[in-house]
Parts: structure tokens; sequence; C-alpha cells
């Protein structure tokens, strides 16, 4: 069998791994790239870019919808609307095409060597590489092995997936034809972003939620429009309850009782498809993983703040070292770990990784919330600036939510943004920027915004901390 000498191997061709090897490219050193799937990883083929093409054209859709039947205070009027399931899903694919494209040629321009087939790990500095059979291929060496191996859905024991009845989020996102009824289990990131997204396709949404409120990663202020709207486009919530299993008899659907409540009857819940949207878990097993005896946490590969595992010259990045399971988290771990490879001095320290929840109304979280703050013994000030007071907002038509600011009371320093609204998305990145370069409120304050837009309503958050708000 072939042996292939490299400096630097990838395992996973994820946001973490692709730009690990773009970076180590771009910096002379030798990279190979083993992906057993699709150059993306999840994220570019069945996570972030397949979720956010769809969820825009569910909105579009409802927004038709709203318009055909004479809701629209713009003065629209369409014809009924109709949808066309295999063109949507058609389009979303030409996307996740050009993408994926895109990141194979990139790879091919720092002259990485990408081996498509499954990584098996023998040693700390040998793999093998086998194809969908198991039949191995080929053999690699290496000097760094770099762990970019992602996560997989969490399963439910008694419901198990099938790919058919029982789906995770790959198959919520490649639908055939839709359900009329869908139960989803988990109200987090993706029971919530694709429950939405289905919903305004046209299908009946339940979603089942063990926690008593949805997200239960944002605080409850924050998620609190959320669920208005959950409850406005007609989705039956079931907070606080868990599931126990398949719906009793030959109903298809699932049983659900009050979590905690072991002896509260069964309620059952029919629907044609259940989402199990429960979280993920780090992928470790299956590849040989385990031969290393690294040291883990919990589920994840424990890393220091290089990236680097308890072996010499192992590094892991990206979802198999756990929470936040984030790209944009696997790419700056990606970057750092090829620099550091190339000599650099670098470590992972970010003063703030963006969390945003893609649900109507969007949510962004970046640094600490007031509790947060007020836990790490800080003295806040906080303040919210409402869209309802944002000009730009009620152009969009979307003036609900709001923008929240942390800071230090002493210096004015911010600690944290908190925004929930229509297109809240895309302000992630001022927030994360004032973060990062250590601003005051009288930074942000005192920029001038452009107007009108609903960066004016970051710049009134800011003024409003320092008790100058000039339109609230
Ligand atoms: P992955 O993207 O999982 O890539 C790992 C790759 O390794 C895979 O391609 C896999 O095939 C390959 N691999 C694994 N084992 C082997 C092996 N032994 N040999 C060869 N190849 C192997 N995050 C966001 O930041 N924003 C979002 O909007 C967002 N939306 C999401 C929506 C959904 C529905 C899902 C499921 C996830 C979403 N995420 C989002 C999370 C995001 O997709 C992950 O955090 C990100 O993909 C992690 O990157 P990674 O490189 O660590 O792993
Ligand atoms: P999640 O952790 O966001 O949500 C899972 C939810 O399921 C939680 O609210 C939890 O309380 C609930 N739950 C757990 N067990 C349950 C049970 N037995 N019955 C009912 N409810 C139960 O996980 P997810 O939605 O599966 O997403 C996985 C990960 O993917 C996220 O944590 C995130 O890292 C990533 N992701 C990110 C984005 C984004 O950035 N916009 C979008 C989608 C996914």
């Amino acid at each position: 069998m072939q042996t292939l000498q490299t400096k630097l191997l990838i395992l996973g061709g994820g946001p973490g791994g692709y730009v690990a090897a773009i970076r180590a490219g771009q910096l002379g050193i030798q990279t190979t790239l083993v992906e057993g799937q699709a150059l993306g990883g999840t994220c570019l083929n069945i996570g972030c870019i397949p979720s956010k093409a769809l969820i825009h054209a569910a909105s579009e859709y409802a927004r038709a919808q709203a318009q055909a039947s004479g809701d629209s205070p713009l003065g629209i009027r369409v014809q009924k609307p109709t949808l066309d399931v295999a063109q949507t899903i058609a389009w979303k694919d030409g996307i996740v095409q050009r993408l994926t494209g895109g990141v194979g040629a990139l790879l091919k321009r720092q002259k990485v060597q990408v081996v498509q087939g499954w990584a098996h790990i023998l040693d700390g500095k040998t793999v093998e590489v086998r194809d969908a059979q198991g039949q191995a291929m080929q053999r690699i060496q290496c000097e760094h092995l770099l762990l970019a191996n992602g996560s997989q859905p969490v399963e439910l024991p008694m419901l198990p997936f099938d790919g058919q009845r029982i789906i995770s989020s790959t198959e919520a996102l490649s639908p055939q034809q839709l359900p009329k009824t869908l139960i989803v289990v988990g109200g987090g990131y993706i029971g919530l972003e694709l429950g939405i997204t289905y919903r305004k396709l046209g299908v009946a949404v339940s979603v089942v939620e063990a926690a008593p409120r949805i997200l239960p990663a944002y605080d409850a202020e924050l998620t609190r429009p959320v669920q208005a709207r959950l409850e406005k486009l007609g989705i039956a919530l079931y907070l606080n309850h868990q599931v126990v299993g398949p719906a009793s008899g030959k109903t298809t659907g699932v049983d659900i009782r009050p979590a905690g409540d072991a002896n509260a009857k069964p309620t059952t819940l029919k629907a044609e498809q259940v989402l199990v949207a429960v979280g993920r878990k780090p992928r470790t097993e299956g590849y040989g993983l385990d031969g290393l005896q690294l040291n883990m946490k919990g589920r994840a590969v424990q890393i220091d703040e290089q990236c680097r595992t308890s072996m010499r010259n192992v590094w892991a990045i990206g979802d198999i070292t756990g929470e936040p399971m984030l790209a944009h988290r696997a790419m700056a771990q990606g970057e750092m770990v090829a620099e550091i490879i190339a000599g650099k001095t670098r470590r992972f320290e970010p003063a703030q990784i963006p969390a945003v929840c893609f649900t109507d109304p969007e949510v962004v979280s970046v640094g600490l919330s007031p509790e947060e703050a007020k836990a790490a013994d800080h003295e806040v000030l906080s303040a919210q600036f409402p869209f309802a007071a944002n000009g730009r907002a009620m152009t969009l038509e979307d003036s609900e939510g709001f923008i929240r600011v942390v800071a230090r009371k002493d210096t004015h320093r911010i600690l944290g943004w908190q925004a929930v609204g229509g297109h809240v998305a895309e302000l992630a990145a001022a927030f994360s920027q004032s973060i990062e370069m250590g601003a005051r409120l009288e930074d942000v304050g005192h920029t001038i915004h452009a107007h009108p837009s609903l960066g004016e309503a970051i710049q009134e958050t800011a003024l409003r901390a320092l008790g100058q708000a000039l339109h609230v």
C-alpha cells in the first residue's frame, strides 16, 4: 500500500479543517486533508448554509402568502402563491455546490492535497484512509495530526433515527416532499430554526422542549419575542415536556409527558414526521481515536488554549472539542493552529464568540449578559433600545425587539451586547468588533452611524446607557 508523507495531516474538511488547511498552505506548510464525505463539512453541506437558505425561502413564501390574503399593509396584492419544493431544494443545493466547489478551489490554490476517504487513526502520526466499505486505500504519515472530525446529531434511544419518519436536521434540510404535520423534539437552535421554517412552508408544527422555556441557552428576556412569534405562527409549544417514546399503537408520532414526572400519564402527539434536535455530540467513535487515549472532557477531546491535545503534535479544533459548536469558532481555531505550526505565537483567547440564532425574529448574544457580568463580579450599566424607535426598522416592516448593551459601571468598557429582532444577525459584526477592540460606551455612542440604518439603534443603546439617548 502506498504511504504518503506530509507535515500536517488534517482529518475532516469542515470549517475547522478546511480553514486550517488554507492557512497552512498560505504559510508554506505541506498539508494533506482527508475528508470522508464532502468538503465544507456539516456547515456547508447539511448545516449553517442549507438551513439559512431554507429559512429565507420559507420567509419569502410566508410573505407572499400574507400578501395574497390581503394582509399587506404595504398595499401589495398577489395571487395565491404556490410552492415548488423540488425547485426550492434545488436552489439550496446550488448554493451548497457553489460554496463547496469554492472550498475545493481554494485548497487547490494553496496546494493542499485532498484525499477522499475515511481516515482511521493507527497512531498519533499514522492514518490509514479507507473507502466506505472499510477497504484500506492509502496510508499517510505526518508530523502534526489535526483532528477536525466535527460532530453528529444526538439520537434519543427511544426514538432512533430511521431517515424517514424519525429524522435529524440532515433529512429535514432535503425533503423530497413536505409532511403535513411535524413534531420537533428540542426547542434549541435547530428545532426552532427548522420548526419555524417548516411552519412557514405550510406544515403544522409542534415543538416539545424539556426545559421550561425555548432557547434555554439565551436569557429569557431575549427569547420572549421569539416565543410570541411562535404562538402567532400557530406553532404548538409543549414546554417542560419530554418524549417518552414513539406514539403508542399504530399512530406515527410521540408520547410525551411533563419533564421530571415519571408518573404522569403520557399524551400522544400525532405527526407524519418527527425531527429530533436535542443537541449534537463530538464525533469521536469508529475511527481509532480511542487508541490515542487522549484526555477527554466529557464526550469532547480536551484541548488547551492553543488547541493542543494531551498528545504531542496532535491538535483538535471545532465541534470535536465541544461547546460552543459554532462554525466561526472552528474556523478561528483552525487558522490559529496553522499559524502555531508555522512558528507563530498564538493563543485562543477571544474576548467574545458571537452566538446568533436565525429564528424569527433573530437572536444575537455577544459577550456577557447582565446576569453573567454580575456573576463575574462586575458592577454594570445596562440599557436597551427598542427597534420601535428606529426609522429603518419601521421601513423594513420589522420593528419588534430591541438591542441591549452591558458595560462596566466604572470604566464604561463594553462587556456584552444582546439583540432580538429582524436582521439583527447582521449587527453581530459591530457588537463583536466593539468588544474585541475594548470599546467604551462613549466610543460607540459618539460614532456617527449612517441614517437610516439599524446600526443607529446600536449607537442609541450605548447613548441610553450613558443617559443620553436622543430618540427614546
Ligand atoms: P464539521 O463541519 O462537522 O466537519 C467535520 C468533517 O469531518 C465532516 O465533513 C466529516 O465528514 C469529516 N470526518 C469526520 N470523521 C472523519 C474521518 N474519520 N475521516 C474523514 N473525514 C472525517 N454553526 C454556526 O456557526 N452558524 C450556523 O448558522 C449554524 N447552523 C447550523 C445548522 C445545522 C442544521 C447544524 C447541524 C449545524 C449548524 N451549525 C451552525 C454548527 C456548524 O455546522 C458546526 O459548528 C461546524 O460545522 C463545525 O465545524 P467542524 O469543522 O468542527 O466540523
Ligand atoms: P441545542 O442544544 O441548541 O438545543 C437542544 C434542545 O433540546 C435544548 O433546548 C434542550 O433543552 C432540548 N432537549 C434535550 N433533550 C430533550 C428531550 N429529551 N426532550 C425534549 N427536549 C430536549 O441543540 P440543537 O438545536 O440540536 O443544535 C446543536 C448545535 O448545533 C447547537 O448547540 C449549535 O452549537 C449548533 N447550531 C448552531 C446554529 C446557529 O449558530 N445558528 C444553528 C443550528 C445549530
